[in-house]
């Protein structure tokens, strides 16, 4: 019998005033019995929108079906034919705008938490599987990726799976790229990525860090060592500023880096004296993901109060709506239709105020969303030591600059063709490097792609 209940199986959190002050994860995930009460709420209707609705094609309804027969080895294996990293996307997939957008459930009512199943399934199998994945055996043709987010992941996992000698370059002292350096533990227990990175090590994928590629070493001197293929997933982790008066002030951060310290660095943990501000008041500018956890982890690390300033109204506001309600259970303050124009500094050189103006909205813009325009004599200030800029990130020249023959569009995101091949032979790209800042699973989508296209390019080159 189906469960008709119009809405969700709640799923249990941490309590908001206890999690503000700490950074486990906030959300605790289903039990056996929760979720197979959850997925009772599927109807595995014929159409099986909810497919579509998925960048990546996850065989929804059927891993549903398994859960609902508490089949969950099953379950994991339905989602794994498409998905590389279910506990990740479980967690921090836009559900509401994928695959439960299109779910017949939400029609009248809401959607089958497809996420949340999603994500039972892959700790499921975290916790109860001691199965070591099996290493391929190689054909000895050497492949680089070059940084270790989801789309330089996805794209190892299925080259190696493949019999390809994958080695990943990363940047960081840290494989795993946004994962490990930007989306906080309370969102994203590093854990599920380091287990992740450990089967890909299993599989014998070789991982090299502190491997700066245009730095340390250049795509054309790999390709001196004998590597045939290259795959670039570099990212878009420069980020983008304002260029308001007082930008260059003491407590002036951008929101990748104050992540950064906060994860990568471990600034929350008491045992590491990585440098970061003890902030009383802090303003976030910007309104997506990156801007949400950004506040809620100033939060965590003591300031009273915390500011979201956004120059669109809440409607616009890009972030996941699951991390708006979190943030504002959390004490976050929303300052929205309201854009800052200049920061204010003290003698020493110190934040002091931050100075905004008030918006309304006008007239759709190229975007297709409504234009701010500024009200005038709006001017007012905001009282804090902190400034958080988080209004964006582009992709870092490097590549670009050290890789002859390869291309990029007017925003420095690199060109690809229909099967993810850049302007220079041998060398694919995908993720936010080639889309700009997007999401986790459209970046492992696109891992996948290439290490297809890469296949069948090297198979070819061998005919
Ligand atoms: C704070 C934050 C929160 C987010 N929240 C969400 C969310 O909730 N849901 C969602 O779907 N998406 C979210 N995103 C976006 C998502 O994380 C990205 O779209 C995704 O990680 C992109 O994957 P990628 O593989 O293209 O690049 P990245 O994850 O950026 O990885 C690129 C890697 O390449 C390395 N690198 C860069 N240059 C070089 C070089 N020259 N040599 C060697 N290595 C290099 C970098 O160090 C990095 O490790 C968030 C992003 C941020 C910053």
């Amino acid at each position: 019998m189906p469960n008709m209940s119009l809405k969700k199986v709640a799923i249990p959190e941490q309590d908001p005033n206890i999690r503000k002050q700490n950074f486990k994860e906030v959300s605790l995930g289903y039990t056996v019995d929760m979720a197979i009460e959850e997925a009772l709420r599927c109807l595995n209707c014929k159409h099986k929108p909810c497919i579509s609705g998925c960048p990546v094609s996850v065989n929804i309804p059927q891993f549903i079906q398994h859960v609902i027969n508490k089949d969950f080895d099953k379950a994991y294996n339905t989602i794994t034919e498409t998905n590389l990293l279910p506990a990740v996307c479980g967690r921090v997939c836009p559900q509401e705008a994928q695959c439960e957008a299109s779910c017949v459930r939400g029609i009248k009512g809401e959607p089958v938490g497809i996420g949340r199943l999603e994500r039972f399934v892959a700790d499921y199998h975290l916790n109860n599987s001691h199965d070591e994945p099996k290493k391929p055996l190689t054909n000895g043709t050497k492949v680089a990726i070059i940084g270790s987010g989801p789309s330089g992941l996805a794209c190892a996992s299925d080259l190696a799976k493949s019999g390809y000698e994958v080695t990943i370059f990363e940047a960081f002292h840290t494989p795993g790229g946004v994962l490990v350096y930007g989306i906080p533990e309370f969102r994203l227990p590093k854990k599920i990525v380091q287990k992740e990175i450990d089967n890909l090590k299993a599989m014998g994928v070789k991982i090299k860090t502190n491997m700066v590629i245009g730095k340390v070493i250049t795509i054309d001197e790999l390709k001196e060592q004998g590597y045939k293929a290259f795959f670039v997933g570099t990212g878009a982790g420069t980020p983008n500023f304002m260029g308001i008066e007082g930008e260059s002030l003491i407590g002036v951060y951008s929101a990748n880096e104050y992540l950064t310290r906060i994860n990568l660095m471990k600034a929350y943990l008491p045992e590491y004296d990585t440098p970061i501000r003890k902030s009383k008041a802090v303003a976030v500018i910007g309104g997506g993901n990156v801007a949400m956890d950004a506040a809620r982890s100033a939060k965590r690390l003591g300031a009273e109060k915390v500011y979201i300033i956004y120059r669109r109204g809440e409607e616009e506001l890009p972030a996941r709506i699951e991390e708006v309600h979190h943030a504002k259970e959390e004490g976050i303050i929303f300052k929205l239709l309201t854009n800052p124009v200049k920061i204010i500094g003290d003698n020493n050189n110190e934040v002091q105020a931050i100075e905004c103006v008030e918006m309304k909205l006008g007239d759709k813009d190229a975007s297709g969303r409504r234009k701010p325009e500024t009200i005038p004599n709006s001017n007012h200030q905001i009282q804090v030591d902190t400034v958080i800029i988080s209004i964006g990130t582009s992709p870092n020249p490097l590549i670009r600059q050290t890789t002859p023959g390869i291309e990029t569009n007017k925003w420095g995101c690199l060109v690809v063709n229909e099967a993810m091949a850049t302007t220079r032979e041998g060398v694919y790209a995908g993720g936010d490097a080639v889309t700009g800042a997007a999401t986790v699973i459209l970046a492992m989508g696109a891992g996948k792609k290439a290490a297809q296209s890469i296949d069948a390019y090297l198979k070819q080159k061998t005919e």
